[in-house]
């Protein structure tokens, strides 16, 4: 039983990032505004997601560990009206396998203190203890991979410990873009290496992530077809000024499908290529796009992997003719 786990804890749970990933949609699922990352050692030694979310109840807790423990969805059917970035029922249990997990949770429902929980790699709970602290939840990940220690040995090169907090700060910074009320918070080694504040409307926000000597340049696009239903709203770089956007290469191109940061690698050539059209003369500068895509939950297959980053959409193929993202980047405001 415990092999079988940790070999399926550590295919989901591959990098620090994906700690971090999984315990933020956690939060964000929760209706957590107040998201703070906490790690030591580039998530290594320890990975803590500490939230204001609704928390989870007595009885619920003892099962969050468990393979396949969901509270989001209750049948397959379910998936065609997703709301939620979970529902696999995986990430807290194949984190279990990999590491020590410890949560800490207050929820609305409970009165009273709160309650800490360590869990065992089997997921079940083997002590428990009150603690003080405010509505939420807080998962604390300490010793990743210590069970498996090839890959605890690959992802401690100096090399791959500064990819993995880049790719956590990029990951933040996507759900930072998705939740403009949501204050997010990334600590390394005691070091505030980011933080986002909440604001009350999407273009504020998008500026306090990306910065507004990146968001000046960009110019808002959208888009909606009633067949296939869909909505597209973003911002891409303005064409009269010149400017390209860049921060460091590679390009920093943001694609949502509700709100689910993804990577789907057909949209996001088709951005790329358009972008390097409209703007020949800056080939080799790293333009800056951000791409919301509003579809049926009933049109999109987010179970692809176990990381729901790459999804399927029903409809590219007819959002590719329908809609031409070419003319999109040259002459946005045909569009606005
Ligand atoms: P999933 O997100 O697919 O449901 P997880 O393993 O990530 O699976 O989480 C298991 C369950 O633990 C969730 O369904 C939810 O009920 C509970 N949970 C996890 N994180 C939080 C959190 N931050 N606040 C409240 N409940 C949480
Ligand atoms: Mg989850």
């Amino acid at each position: 039983g415990e092999t079988v786990r940790l070999l399926a804890g550590s295919q989901t749970i591959s990098s620090g990032q994906a700690v971090v990933k999984e315990l933020v949609e956690n939060s964000l699922d929760a209706g957590a505004t107040n998201i703070e990352v906490k790690l030591e050692n580039f998530g290594l030694d320890m990975v803590e997601v500490c939230d204001n979310g609704s928390g989870i109840g007595k009885a619920e807790v003892l099962h969050v560990a468990r393979p396949h423990y969901t509270s989001k969805i209750t049948s397959f059917s379910d998936l065609c009206e997703l709301q939620s970035y979970g529902f696999r029922g995986e990430a807290l249990s194949s984190i279990a396998s990999i590491a020590h997990l410890r949560i800490s949770t207050l929820c609305s429902n409970d009165e009273g203190a709160g309650r800490q929980y360590d869990f065992d790699s089997m997921g079940n709970s083997v002590s428990f203890k009150h603690v003080a602290m405010g509505q939420g939840m807080t998962v604390c990940v300490t010793g990743l991979f210590k069970s498996v220690p090839v890959r605890r040995q690959i992802l401690k090169s100096a090399k791959r410990c500064r990819e993995d907090l880049k790719r956590m700060e990029d990951t933040l910074l996507a759900f930072g873009i998705a939740h403009p009320r949501v204050r997010l918070i990334l600590k390394h080694n005691k070091c505030l290496l980011w933080q986002k504040i909440p604001s009350q409307d999407y273009d504020s926000n998008l500026s306090l992530v990306l910065g507004p000597s990146i968001t000046q340049h960009l110019t808002p696009i959208s888009f909606s077809s009633r067949d296939p239903i869909l909505k597209l709203r973003g911002y891409v770089p303005c064409p009269g000024d010149g400017a390209v956007v860049s921060r460091s290469a590679p390009d920093r191109l943001f694609v949502f499908v509700n709100n689910r940061p993804v990577a789907i690698k057909q949209v996001t050539q088709i951005l790329r290529q358009s972008l390097a059209d409209a703007f020949p003369s800056q080939s080799g500068r790293s333009p800056v796009a951000v791409l919301h895509l509003d579809v049926p939950p009933s049109a999109l297959d987010v179970n692809l992997d176990p990381s729901k980053t790459s999804v399927l959409l029903t409809d590219l193929v007819r959002l590719k003719s329908c809609y031409n993202f070419r003319i999109l980047c040259v002459q946005p405001s045909h569009l606005c």
